[in-house]
């Protein structure tokens, strides 16, 4: 049984109700748009927050103060909006990309006091690594009973199920993934630094690592200047781990990538989990040239 959130729910009824009602020139301004997401290659609808704002100032606070735990509902909501006007077709991650928050901050001003919260940062962009699939929807096969165990999230590390759906069996450990039933989405991960030009006098730069998904991958190039919005959150540090794995997962049958997972921990002689802050954007746009802090 899970506990419902009263505010995630609440944000996504008023979430829904501004993608049905909000109007531009006499039009549903994201009607197009979210009915685009049909094409299997599309996930994000954009939206502006200056929108939103106008539309219900409260839902614009909450999604600011509340950013991290409200967007799954944010999600969810513009699925729902966009099965309700498209063909709906099989199972995949909608997200949603915000823009035109207005604050903007530099890296130096991203401290663990906005974890969770919605802050769009300004950055130079000095490294880019490889895009690959992380899963982020894993099907499970219980390996004792056979049972399908569906719609199990994954976030930042592999995730079993704690324990398989069928009341009768208790089994906590022996599961297999389904590659083919599960969902994957491309993510990409970037660092960025604070410049020299906004440097304190003395002062060593500070960087930040980005976490890029879907549609956002492979849209910064190094050297460039950027804004991301998103929220600064805690992840496990398992970046060379999670790497292995997902490259397996992409190269193997489900049964081998689900062992070479569980054996890959102790190969790696990983012991306990380290937690590192990285900042998962939601939407990137170059930085333009007027500041306009
Ligand atoms: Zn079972």
């Amino acid at each position: 049984m899970r506990v419902k959130d009263e505010v995630g729910v609440r944000c996504q009824k008023l979430f829904q109700d501004f993608l049905e009602g909000y109007k531009e020139n006499g039009k549903v301004k994201y009607l197009e748009a979210a009915i685009e997401l049909k094409n299997p290659d599309r996930n994000t609808l954009e939206v502006s927050f200056e929108d939103i704002e106008k539309y219900n100032q409260n839902l614009a606070s909450t999604i600011i103060e509340e950013y991290y735990r409200v967007n799954p509902f944010l999600c969810q909501a513009v699925c729902n909006f966009s099965k309700d006007h498209g063909e709906a077709k099989g199972d995949k991650e909608y997200r949603v990309s915000i823009v035109d928050v207005p604050t903007r901050l530099n890296v130096r001003e991203l401290t663990t006091a906005r974890i969770g919260s919605l802050v769009r940062i300004s950055g130079q962009v000095v490294r880019t690594h490889p895009v690959h699939p992380e899963l982020v929807l894993g099907q499970f096969i219980c390996l004792d009973c056979q049972t399908v165990i569906k719609d199990v999230e994954q976030q930042f590390k592999y995730t079993n199920p704690t324990i398989c759906r069928n009341p009768v069996c208790s089994n906590r450990r022996r599961f297999m993934l389904d590659l083919d039933k599960s969902t994957f989405v491309d993510f990409q991960k970037v660092r960025i630094q604070e410049t020299q030009a906004e440097l304190p006098r003395g002062c060593i730069p500070r960087s930040v690592e980005v976490i890029l998904h879907a549609e956002a991958v492979e849209t910064v190039q190094a050297g460039d200047r950027y804004d991301f919005t998103g929220t600064l959150v805690v992840v496990p540090d398992v970046g060379a781990l999670t790497g292995a794995i997902t490259q397996k997962m992409s190269n193997h049958k489900a049964g081998e990538a689900a062992d070479a997972g569980i054996r890959g921990l102790k190969a790696l002689g990983v012991r306990e989990l380290n937690y590192k802050l990285a900042f998962v954007a939601c939407s990137v746009t170059p930085t333009s040239q007027r500041v306009n802090k």
